[in-house]
């Protein structure tokens, strides 16, 4: 009998393989164990094992694996169904969901660079011939590729050597050579074997009976021991037993005791004494609504305004369910994933939290993924962005989405391209876990699933100790421009208030969502505007590097001096972002401590945190920033919230684009006034009565949401259509524009239903890319699979043409 094995490859290609395995692997082998295998030509790549079974694939021959690489799985089936259900909606490979949920250590293929990069202390002595062969070569070459380890030890299985150096933190791989995080070292002291008994403790009393404080660090060691077995370190020894670091050196040089280093857990949160939440009145009462609702519903809605203190309910919820010995996910966009808030969890739950997300390192996120895959005390309680619904959970009972509404739940590129808050839902109903979204300002879609009684829904309408939300402010900065009564970009009402707000010792936050200087240079003689040479869109300047940069493929070039064009030096900016908004408030207010926050002040692993905490330790008194400073963020002392330009956010090219102006604006505006102090928020616009602001001025909701729904229902879009979107790419304009429409018209012919473009993007060409959209409109009563059908069968037939076939299509479900 032959044995067989079905492995899916990180690769966008079809959904799984055939290898032959001898009889003991086929025994030893579980689904979910990742094996090497031979691919193509030469190459090998960690796969993972789908199924086992005897029967010879029929179209070739089954090629032998190369070797087995775990003893445990690493995956279990419930996400194997999981990753199968996102392949199938969001229109992937199985492959690409692989790559896209195992962390990179744990993939290691042919192509995998290895780096020698020693994180912790070892010892030569410890390692096996073939781990010091290594070893030796790395300090005459710090990278190594495979092949080249491959001849090194001049056999081809090299991946288990590799992956006991990477668990020894000896190497990292490709995509970490950037990385510079080490973990902290720890002293700590432990007594020489000989001594290590209580019976011992009288000898080694009568030994040190000339040192009275040798004697005292002895006995205090002794006394630590008995109340606790965990290792004790030089610190605490010393600190307890009150004597100075030469006297733990004396006793170190008469080997009675030893001192040795450890790492310093990655995730190291301070000890904090647990407190107690006591819910108000109003989050009791929904709290058992929240838990009334989850006898009904799998889903609900907790829509509760800013500062109404939603994290206290999740948090009493999540209490429940660790009785219940389950794992709790707590998701959230990646930009609210703040240290406040992970600290804030780690107060009640301790060492069960676990954080995920893309700024650990890939070490980091493995140690993770073990710990939720061994359901690990230290991992009941995960706290991640979009990419922590991959976890190996076995035993998951309740899903946090916390601001539900965000855009960046879902994922644009790569494949998969999902949305974090619908497959956490679905991953939930395969574990009967419930889930509960967050938000003050839900998205649409969830409103609409609350109100169509396919979520259930409650409601928090009181901040939490009864603080008003704040009062707000229009100003219309055509009016203030006629009257003369505008500096730069202020007008000179919020001028004013800023200085109040600065004298009552109390800080401002100015948003502007935008950065760098402005967006557009633009020569006043002939119009010129330097644009990006590879993307259709003009560069924006920067003004404290003097250069232009793209905001889409990162290309620079110093600012000019004159024309490029007509070599005029009559150069000019035209637009404003938080760069240049920063520089007015330093020139206006020179004594005051300034700071901003955006993508170009927060690029270091901390960079955002540091911001964070001096501006929350009032070290800053104005802080500038983009929408990155409107996500649950909790700053006491902020009373004052500017918004310097309503506008280009009302007007941006996109159906979602108001629904998005208000959910940023009702965020920004719930930054101002905490605790005792109320909050006020100037808006500058142009528009004072454009529908959305006027909404945002009377927190109407409700409102907002009958307007957008009844245009969405109008022009054909979510919750009422599903969107598929096709984007098309390729360096040659005419080739992308004639297969686009090849394409469309074969579409438009197969589908009943809208099909739009080929459509030129606002924005055509990136990275040299020309850029055509197909967009499918999909009526919610007919069946999706059907459709899904019909446009893989119109893709296939697409790239059966030679002449399209390097042309890129990109497939995204529910289109963002
Ligand atoms: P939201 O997430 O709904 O905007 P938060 O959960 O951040 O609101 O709560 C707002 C503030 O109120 C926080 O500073 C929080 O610590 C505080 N808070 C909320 N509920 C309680 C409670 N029950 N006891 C003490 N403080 C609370
Ligand atoms: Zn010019
Ligand atoms: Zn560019």
């Amino acid at each position: 009998m032959q044995f067989f094995i079905n492995v899916i490859v990180p690769l966008a290609l079809a959904d799984s393989f055939t290898y032959e395995v001898n009889e003991n692997e086929f025994h030893y082998l579980q689904v979910g164990m990742r094996v090497a295998v031979p691919f193509g030509k030469s190459k090998v790549y960690t796969a993972l094992v789908l199924s086992k079974h005897n029967v010879p694939p029929v179209a070739y021959q089954a090629k032998e694996i190369q070797e087995i690489i775990d003893s445990q799985p690493i995956v279990n089936e419930t996400q194997i169904a999981h990753w199968k259900w996102l392949a199938e909606y969001y229109m992937c490979t199985l492959g690409e969901v692989y790559r896209a949920a195992v962390p990179s250590a744990l993939l290691l293929e042919s192509e995998t660079i290895v780096v020698y990069k020693p994180k912790k202390e070892y010892l030569i002595s410890e390692f096996t011939d073939e781990e010091f062969l290594l070893y030796e070569a790395f300090q005459s070459q710090a990278v190594l590729k495979i092949e080249e380890i491959i001849s090194i030890l001049n056999k081809k299985n090299v991946f288990p050597v590799i992956q006991s150096l990477l668990e020894k933190e000896i190497i990292v791989l490709n995509e970490e050579i950037v990385e510079s995080y080490k973990p902290k070292m720890v002293k700590y002291v432990k007594l020489n074997p000989e001594y290590d008994a209580p019976e011992k403790l009288k000898d080694l009393m009568e030994m040190l009976s000339r040192s009275e404080k040798q004697r005292s660090l002895v006995m205090k060691f002794f006394q630590l021991k008995a109340i606790d077995k965990k290792p004790i370190t030089s610190k605490t020894l010393l600190e307890k037993a009150d004597v100075t670091p030469a006297v733990l050196k004396g006793l170190i040089s008469k080997n009675i005791f030893e001192e040795f280093t450890l790492a310093q857990d990655r995730v190291v949160f301070a000890d904090v004494n647990k407190q107690e939440i006591v819910l108000s009145d109003s989050q009791q009462t929904a709290f058992d609504s929240v838990v009334t609702s989850f006898e009904k519903f799998d889903v609900t809605l907790l829509k509760g305004i800013t500062g109404s203190g939603k994290t206290e309910i999740y948090i009493k919820l999540i209490e429940q369910i660790l009785k219940q010995e389950k794992q709790v996910l707590y998701l959230l966009p990646e930009i609210a994933l703040t240290t406040q808030l992970v600290q804030r969890l780690t107060k009640h739950f301790g060492n069960q939290v676990a954080v995920f997300h893309s700024k650990y390192s890939s070490n980091e996120r493995v140690e993770v993924w073990f710990r939720v895959n061994q359901n690990s005390e230290k991992a009941k309680v995960v706290i991640g962005a979009r990419s922590s619904i991959f976890l190996p959970f076995s035993n998951l009972g309740f899903v946090v989405v916390d601001e539900e509404h965000e855009p960046s739940f879902k994922q644009q590129d790569p494949a998969p391209r999902f949305h974090a808050r619908d497959a956490a839902i679905v991953l939930a109903k395969m574990h009967n876990a419930k889930v509960l979204l967050g938000s003050a300002t839900p998205s649409l879609e969830s409103f609409y699933n609350a109100y169509q009684n396919k979520f259930g829904l409650v409601t928090l309408e009181k901040r939490f100790g009864n603080v008003k939300l704040p009062e707000i402010v229009l100003i219309d900065i055509k009016e203030k421009h006629r009257k003369k009564e505008m500096k730069g970009h202020f007008s000179i009402d919020l001028l004013d208030e800023i200085n109040q707000t600065l004298i009552r010792g109390e800080q401002v936050i100015l948003f502007q969502n935008r950065r760098g200087f402005s967006p557009v240079l633009e020569c006043l003689t002939c119009g010129h505007v330097p644009q990006c040479p590879s993307c259709d869109v003009s560069l924006t300047y920067h003004k404290f590097q003097e250069h232009l940069r793209c905001h889409y493929c990162g290309y620079t070039m110093a600012k000019p001096v004159k024309c490029h064009v007509c070599h005029s030096v009559d150069i000019t900016t035209k637009g404003f972002g938080t760069e240049q908004i920063e520089l007015e408030v330093k020139e206006l207010f020179p004594n005051k401590s300034i700071a901003r926050m955006d993508q170009d002040t927060t690029r270091g692993k901390y960079a955002f945190e540091k911001l964070i905490d001096a501006f929350k330790n009032q070290e800053i008194d104005i802080l500038v920033g983009t929408q990155m400073l409107a996500k649950g963020l909790d700053f006491d002392n902020v009373t004052l919230v500017g918004i310097l330009n309503a506008d280009n956010a009302l007007y941006f090219p996109d159906f979602r684009a108001h629904e998005r102006a208000f959910q940023m604006f009702m965020q920004v505006a719930g930054r101002a006034g905490r605790k005792d102090k109320e909050g006020k928020v100037f808006i500058q616009t142009y528009n004072p009565y454009h529908n959305i602001i006027q909404q945002v001025t009377t927190n109407d909701y409700g409102s907002m949401f009958k307007e957008q729904m009844y245009e969405r229902l109008n022009f054909k879009y979510p919750p009422f259509y599903r969107l598929i979107r096709l984007q098309l790419k390729h360096v040659d304009f005419q080739k992308v524009k004639e297969g686009s429409f090849w394409l469309y018209n074969l579409l438009s012919k197969q589908l009943e239903m809208p099909v739009l473009g080929p459509e030129e993007p606002s924005i055509n060409r990136i990275r040299n890319q020309y850029i055509r959209i197909i967009l499918i409109k999909i009526p919610i009563n007919i069946p999706l699979n059907k459709t899904k059908n019909e446009i893989r069968k119109s893709i296939k037939s697409f790239e059966a043409i030679g002449a399209y076939r390097s042309i890129k299509t990109t497939i995204s479900v529910d289109f963002y």
